[in-house]
C-alpha cells in the first residue's frame, strides 16, 4: 500500500514543473531557416541539457494536410512581437525581414534558460559577439543575425504566450535529468 502510494506520489511528481526550471521562448529567424542551420541551434541547446517543450504544427501546405514546425509569421504578430523597438529606424526593415520566410519557433525549459540561452545566442550585432556563440560562429550583419532569443523572464512569458496557444506548449519529463542537474 504504501509502495503503491510512493509510486503514485514519484509518478505525480516527475510531471510536475521543476521549480528551478524557466521557459524562454527562441526563434530560428528566416535567414536561419534558409541557411539551413535549425538542426545547429537545435542541437547546442540539447546538448546544453536543456528540454524543447513546443510544437508548431500551424502551417498546412495544400493539397497535403503536412504537419511541421514552421510558421510564417504575420505582419501583425511581429508588431506586437517587437513592440517596444517600433520607433526604431531599423523598424520597418526588422519587420520586413522577420516576415519574409518561415521562422523556426520554440519553447525551451530548464534551469536559468532565459540568461543563459542568450548567452548562447551572444550579441545582438554577431561582429561583437564571441566566438563560439551562435551569432559569433554564424552571422555577420546585426539585420541577419539568425536567432531570437527572449530577454528576460517576463519576456519570455509574454513572447510564449504570444507564438503558442497553451495546448502547443508541451510538458514531459526529461529522462536524462538527473544526468544533468544535480
Ligand atoms: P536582440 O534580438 O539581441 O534581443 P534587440 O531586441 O535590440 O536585440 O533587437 C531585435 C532585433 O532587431 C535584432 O535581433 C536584430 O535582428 C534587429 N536589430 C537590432 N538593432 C539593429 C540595427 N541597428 N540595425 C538593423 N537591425 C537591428
Amino acid at each position: 500500500m504504501v509502495a503503491t502510494l510512493l509510486s503514485i506520489f514519484s509518478l505525480f511528481n516527475r510531471n510536475m514543473a521543476d521549480p528551478r526550471a524557466e521557459r524562454t521562448f527562441l526563434a530560428v529567424k528566416p535567414d536561419g531557416v534558409q541557411r539551413g542551420l535549425v538542426g545547429e541551434i537545435i542541437s547546442r541547446f540539447e546538448k546544453r541539457g536543456y528540454k524543447l517543450g513546443s510544437r508548431q504544427i500551424r502551417l498546412v501546405v495544400e493539397p497535403v494536410k503536412i504537419l511541421i514546425f514552421f510558421l510564417q509569421p504575420s505582419k501583425d504578430l511581429l508588431h506586437n512581437h517587437y513592440a517596444e523597438l517600433s520607433s526604431k529606424p531599423f523598424f520597418p526593415g526588422l519587420i520586413e525581414y522577420m516576415s519574409s520566410g518561415p521562422v523556426f519557433a520554440m519553447v525551451w525549459e530548464g534551469t536559468d534558460v532565459v540568461s543563459v540561452g542568450r548567452k548562447m545566442l551572444g550579441a545582438t550585432n554577431p561582429r561583437e559577439s564571441p566566438i563560439g556563440t551562435i551569432r559569433g560562429d554564424f552571422a555577420i550583419d546585426v539585420g541577419r543575425n539568425i536567432c531570437h532569443g527572449s530577454d528576460s523572464v517576463g519576456t519570455a512569458e509574454r513572447e510564449i504566450a504570444l507564438w503558442f496557444t497553451p495546448d502547443e506548449v508541451v510538458s514531459y519529463g526529461l529522462a536524462q535529468k538527473k544526468w544533468i542537474y544535480e
